[in-house]
């Protein structure tokens, strides 16, 4: 058997000690005689399951007690209708800031549901800055501020957290959370798909502070509606046991790494590893000003687009795959979140030099 060097976005590479760990208790978890997939999500087993699983994310990013953790479904994208659903709480509308692909879906969907300001924007820039939070034009009346705090195809990550007074902060941290610690308290609500830094696909992560449920528009469907999940313990409907399972033995890895203030560690070690050399050379150029730059999606350019393909070939010979740009901005991108080791990232910087020796 042979692992490559996934530097996929989403989803993305996974611990192996926790998809070795997963493998042995397929058949048989803890001596139930079943697999965690084929078990009823109302059995003892999988409330057990289910119930460590938020114990250790509540542990993890210290989550005050008057926040739920709700584990939902149809993703990030999903949110960004069932965020307006349940947090416009009949106000108008809401502030977002636009700091490029993400924020621009968010955005769009938003505006079925309400009205939508911009409070900032980064296109000017070309989406390779986080607007300074002194240029932001906030609305006191607006139901809350949305922001991406990492933009996984630009490569833009807030290092910040912004004051935004007493209006609910809401944040897509599908691509950064967990990668380093968060003050919960500052925010309203956090929503994340679990395929970049958490698990399988299929699973959505939202944290919401409680005083903000009840008020949902009278459209949401119940799956969707956060005060239902939370007062079901997130079993309204079926919920995504197996993800929830693979999410549990990831925050237990995570624990077991020092937490997440390790992990911040890590993750500045891997970024620094790859933006200085790419600073220090020619050859490649890293598209983001420097105080935004993304720990955990790395996209950088070849000098010499031409040579995008040959480089890639030569990733893929040497075990590294998933290297290419999103579509929408070409060039390349890393994405290297928690799972992703250190020597993921020396061996493909290593391979950036050698590559740059014989082609620069
Ligand atoms: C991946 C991603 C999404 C989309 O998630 P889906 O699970 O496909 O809905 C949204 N926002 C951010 C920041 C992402 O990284």
């Amino acid at each position: 058997m042979t692992r490559v060097h996934n530097f996929s976005a989403g989803p993305a590479a996974l611990p192996e000690t926790v998809l070795r760990k997963a493998a042995e208790e397929m058949l048989d978890w803890h001596g139930s005689g079943m697999s965690v997939m084929e078990m009823s999500h109302r059995g003892k087993e999988f409330i057990a399951i289910h119930a460590e699983a938020e114990r250790l994310l509540r542990e993890l990013l210290v989550i005050p007690a008057n926040y739920k953790v709700l584990f939902m479904q149809g993703g990030a994208i999903g949110e960004n209708a069932i965020v307006p659903m349940n947090m416009l709480r009949g106000k108008a509308g809401a502030d977002y800031v636009d700091t490029g692909e993400w924020s621009k879906k968010s955005i769009k969907e938003a505006k079925k549901y309400g009205a939508i300001k911009i409070a900032a924007s980064a296109a000017d820039s070309g989406y390779t800055t986080i607007p300074k939070r002194d240029t932001w034009k906030l609305d006191p009346d607006a139901a809350y501020v949305h922001i991406c705090s990492n933009e996984t195809i630009g490569g833009v990550e807030y290092h910040f957290t912004p004051e935004v007074g007493s209006v609910p902060l809401v944040a897509d941290m599908s691509s950064d959370i967990l990668s380093r610690p968060v003050d919960v308290s500052k925010y309203g609500l956090i929503y994340g798909g679990a395929q970049k830094n958490i698990g399988p696909a299929g699973l959505t992560i939202v944290i919401v502070r409680d005083d903000l449920l009840g008020q949902a528009h009278p459209f949401t469907p119940d799956a969707f509606n956060y005060k239902l999940q939370a007062d079901n313990d997130s079993m309204l409907n079926t919920p995504p046991t197996y993800a929830i399972y693979i999410a549990g033995l990831v925050f237990n890895w995570i624990k077991d790494q020092g937490g997440l203030t390790a992990m911040a560690e890590h993750n500045r070690v891997k970024a620094a590893l790859l933006y200085d050399y790419l600073d220090s050379t020619g050859f490649y150029r890293s598209p983001v000003a420097r105080d935004c730059r993304s720990l955990m999606n790395v996209p950088f350019k070849l000098k010499d687009e031409a040579l995008d393909d040959v480089f890639l070939k030569g990733a893929q010979a040497r075990g590294m795959v998933q290297l290419k740009g999103h579509r929408s901005v070409g060039g390349m991108r890393a994405s290297i979140y928690n799972a992703m080791p250190i020597a993921g990232v020396q061996a493909l910087v290593a391979y950036m030099k050698e590559f740059e020796a014989s082609h620069g």
